[in-house]
């Protein structure tokens, strides 16, 4: 029986898993942390290790692999990884297809999520859609007329340095007031440590509005790290605010708020019937996503309809979405 090969290149962690084609239960499945230490060689090795034990002496008919970091999906070579050294320029693509002898197809991890959530989750029956991982970063995949947009350069889909308030705090792109410096995780938790550490805050961080003196300000955040600010996450930021805290509900609202001005804006630019959420977002609680869809809805034109949905294939979704671009990279499976 036919089957596929998924792999994710995770950057904190390596899977791999073989599911038959057609079905959506996996076959074989194992998955690696990938050590500190870690770099493009001990990546290598560890992801051929499971390979080898997942494969045993069978063939798949291709191979789908997400990687975590920029791709040039064209050629199925890795730029480069943020998390693990030495990936620069390497031809993931070819080093497969040399080593295994059938078809591979290579995306980075936005675009393969938004390819696994067409194919198999919050996506399926939707032509035009895009994807957005909200977690350490902010990132997002296009699907347009079924198949991914990556742009002439493979930069497409970049919401999270979209700028949305151009006299925010400085990004570490450079520009100030990204989504993503407003609504990832580890800015979020920065920007509320920042503000209780009352540091030099940059004066752009103070606008979030704040009702200092109320009772409840930051306290709970403080009570969820016993007082070692350093602990903080965007996670406990969204617990801090569902528990009432005053301040963390500020920081996770201009978080929602920059995502619905970005979402807005795209929706009016390219029209997209669903725009599919995924990653620690899924977690920020009902106001939050509440937020997001209000003020989406108040940027975009009152003609551009469109739809803000959770993703649904949770941490599996790189597998599922290397099995999507496996089966796309083979014309003869693109009905499966
Ligand atoms: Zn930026």
């Amino acid at each position: 029986m036919a089957f596929i090969l998924a792999l994710d290149f995770g950057g904190t962690k390596l899977a791999a898993a073989t599911v038959n084609i057609g079905s959506r239960k996996w076959l074989r499945y194992e998955r690696r942390l990938s050590p500190a230490s870690a770099d493009v060689s001990t990546d290598l090795e560890i992801m051929r290790s499971l390979i080898y034990s997942l494969l045993e002496d069978a063939k798949p008919a291709a191979i789908g692999v997400s990687f975590g970091g920029p791709v040039d999906a064209s050629t199925g070579t890795v730029r480069l990884s943020h998390h693990v050294a030495g990936w620069e320029n390497i031809p993931l693509k070819g080093l497969l297809e040399d080593e295994f002898g059938v078809p591979v197809g290579v995306d980075n991890d936005a675009n393969i999520a938004a390819l696994g959530e067409h194919r198999f989750g919050a996506g399926q029956g939707y032509d035009s859609l895009f994807y957005i991982t909200v977690s350490t970063g902010v990132g997002g995949g296009w699907i347009l007329n079924g198949k991914p947009w990556r742009g002439a350069g493979g930069m497409a889909g970049e919401i999270g340095h979209i700028v949305v308030d151009p006299a925010g705090p400085v990004c570490l792109c450079g520009k100030r007031g990204c989504v993503e410096r407003l609504a990832s995780g580890p800015y979020m938790a920065q920007n509320v440590r920042e503000i209780l550490e009352n540091v030099d805050a940059p004066a752009a961080l103070r606008r979030v509005p704040q009702r200092r003196g109320g009772l409840r300000d930051g306290e709970v955040l403080r009570g969820l790290v016993g007082n070692n600010l350093e602990l903080l996450t965007g996670q406990l930021v969204a617990e801090a605010a569902a528990a009432g805290d005053d301040l963390a509900k500020e920081v996770l609202h201009k978080a929602a708020w920059a995502l619905g001005v970005a979402i807005g804006n795209v929706a009016n630019l390219m029209n997209p019937q669903r725009f599919v959420l995924g990653g620690g977002v899924m977690k920020a609680g009902a106001d939050f996503w509440q937020v997001v869809r209000q003020v989406a809805r108040e940027t975009a034109l009152p003609e551009v309809d469109f739809e803000i949905v959770p993703a649904v294939l949770g941490d599996d979704a790189p597998l599922w979405g290397a099995v999507a671009i496996a089966l796309i990279t083979n014309p003869q499976f693109v009905n499966e």
